[in-house]
């Protein structure tokens, strides 16, 4: 979902009648003024008003839409919370990817002359064996061959325009 959509969403979402929006299945015909309404959803009140904020099903037949009426009554608040769940993955996956980039770039990876790659910072001395490319470290955030010849020829294209 692309910002501009999340911002026009909660436009919509803030500029509707204040919440919690009420629905009662099977009492429109208490409301004065909604006798004709099957379902009817009402704001809180504010003061003795009770605003009617949408009406469903169609006048004079069934079925009543109850299930309508409760979408909508629930859209009030559940929006706003699937809109605030929304930017806080957003923001966690962004997080997420600044980590895995740091993370990648510590475990950057050796090329060896006569073939392969290994993970300097795993290798604990000259004296051990070389711990290969993409190591543990790597693996367990989910950085898979595919990720890893991606890196590599990242790593050789800003070679080549000399960075
Ligand atoms: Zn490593």
């Amino acid at each position: 979902m692309t910002p501009e959509r999340l911002e026009a969403i909660t436009a919509r979402a803030n500029a509707a009648t204040k919440g919690p929006w009420n629905h009662d299945p099977n009492s429109a015909w208490r409301i004065y003024g909604c006798e004709q309404a099957h379902e009817y959803v009402w704001a809180d009140s504010e003061g003795d008003e009770f605003p009617c904020v949408a009406m469903t099903g169609i006048k004079g037949q069934h079925p009543r839409s109850p299930r309508d009426a409760e979408f909508i009554a629930h859209a009030r608040t559940d929006v706003p919370e699937l809109v605030a769940e929304v930017e806080r993955l957003s923001q966690a996956e962004t997080e997420w990817a600044a980590y895995r980039k740091a993370l990648v770039e510590l475990h950057e990876f050796d090329e060896l002359v006569f073939g392969g790659f290994i993970c300097p910072r795993c290798t604990d001395s000259e004296d051990d064996d070389p711990v290969p490319w993409p190591c543990d470290s790597l693996r367990a955030i989910g950085v898979t061959d595919d990720d890893a010849r991606q890196i590599i020829l990242a790593y050789r294209a800003a070679i080549k325009a000399g960075r």
